[in-house]
């Protein structure tokens, strides 16, 4: 396969050719590894950049449908939105399959929009770092919006904020008036808050639930990179479609205003310099199963270790002078 002309055809917005550069981009085999690289490094020179934004939320509570709805809206503004998922779960969660397409049947058969469903499973760190190429991709590719979804449960999100411009929490409105258990790092990681079903019965439900995290919101550390006023909580339906276009004024705002300040390009910055710093480490664990002496001492010195003969101290010394000298 030639990479510069499935390059160009991918910049030309040629949908196959997206499609195949994605698949590629996610394969695990070295030889496509190499390719992948390759095509990457050609894709970079575009200097296109869509609006990236990670949306995170537990199974239920609506992701699907507000991507549907909200993807339309962004749609009929003349917006191009690619939605990828990010899946961590060895199996998937709750029954729903994230960004399948038959649950965004109206966004799917728009020309407008790219659907990708998060790639088979392996270690997260693999499907995270293909899934960041897949945005790359779809940004060479022209598109204004790329919807990173994940499912809430802790480890994806940290991920998907290292590819995202800006993190929105996508919560349901709780039975009691405590907050739902979200755990701190996840509220800490969000820029938007937006609680989801705020409709019939649900309505006064979701308000609450919405002054509820806007309060727990207001005592969190101030981050450098939020305005006055962010992260904030919103109440909305995608069901609706109630409120989903001042989230997205919200979240035009808040971008606008870290693109002049400066923490747009930081931000950027950071996460690359993590995306390198990650396919280091990940390179070099592989090592460790791949390379054959490596391997075999990890094996030998693990039995000696499980026979009481070294301490894992010792041994882990020894593993480390061998990687020296490799
Ligand atoms: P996901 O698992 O997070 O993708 O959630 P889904 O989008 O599949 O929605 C789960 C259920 O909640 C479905 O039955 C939806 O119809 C319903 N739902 C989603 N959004 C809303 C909403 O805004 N209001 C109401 N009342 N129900 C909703």
């Amino acid at each position: 396969m030639d990479i510069q002309t499935l390059a160009d055809a991918v910049k030309n917005g040629e949908r196959r050719a997206l499609a195949r550069a994605i698949t590629l981009v996610e394969s695990a085999r070295a030889d496509h590894r190499a390719q992948a690289a390759e095509l990457l490094e050609a894709l970079a020179s575009s200097g296109r950049q869509a609006l990236r934004i990670g949306l995170s939320g537990t199974p239920g509570v609506g992701k699907s449908t507000f991507i549907e709805s909200f993807g339309m809206m962004l749609i009929g503004q003349g917006l191009r939105v690619a939605v990828l998922a990010v899946d961590p779960s060895s199996t998937r969660s709750g029954g729903s399959i994230l960004g399948d397409k038959t649950r965004m049947d109206r966004l799917s058969r728009e020309k407008a929009a790219f659907i990708r469903p998060s790639p088979s499973q392996t270690h997260l760190g693999g499907v995270a770092r293909r899934s960041r190429e897949a945005v790359a991709v779809c940004e060479a590719a022209g598109f204004d919006v790329v919807l990173i979804e994940t499912v809430g449960v802790g480890q994806s999100e940290t991920v998907v904020a290292q590819m995202a411009d800006l993190f929105v929490l996508l919560l349901a409105p709780a039975g009691g008036d405590e907050l739902q258990g979200v755990k701190r790092g996840i509220m800490e990681m969000a820029d938007l808050i937006l609680v989801n079903k705020a409709d019939g019965d649900l309505k006064s439900a979701a308000t609450r639930t919405m002054a509820d995290y806007a309060g727990a919101l207001r005592l969190l550390r101030k981050r450098a990179q939020d305005p006055q006023d962010f992260p904030k909580a919103m109440a909305v339906s995608a069901l609706e479609e109630n409120g989903l276009q001042t989230a997205w004024d919200e979240m035009t705002t808040l971008i606008d205003w870290r693109r002049e300040n400066g923490f747009y390009d930081s931000t950027r910055a950071e996460q690359a310099r993590f995306w390198f710093e990650e396919d280091v480490r990940q390179a070099l664990l592989a090592q460790l199963t791949t390379h054959g002496p490596l391997r075999d001492a990890m094996t030998d010195l693990g039995g000696a270790v499980a026979r009481g003969e070294l301490t894992p101290a010792l041994a882990a010394q020894k593993m480390q002078g061998l990687l020296q000298r490799t």
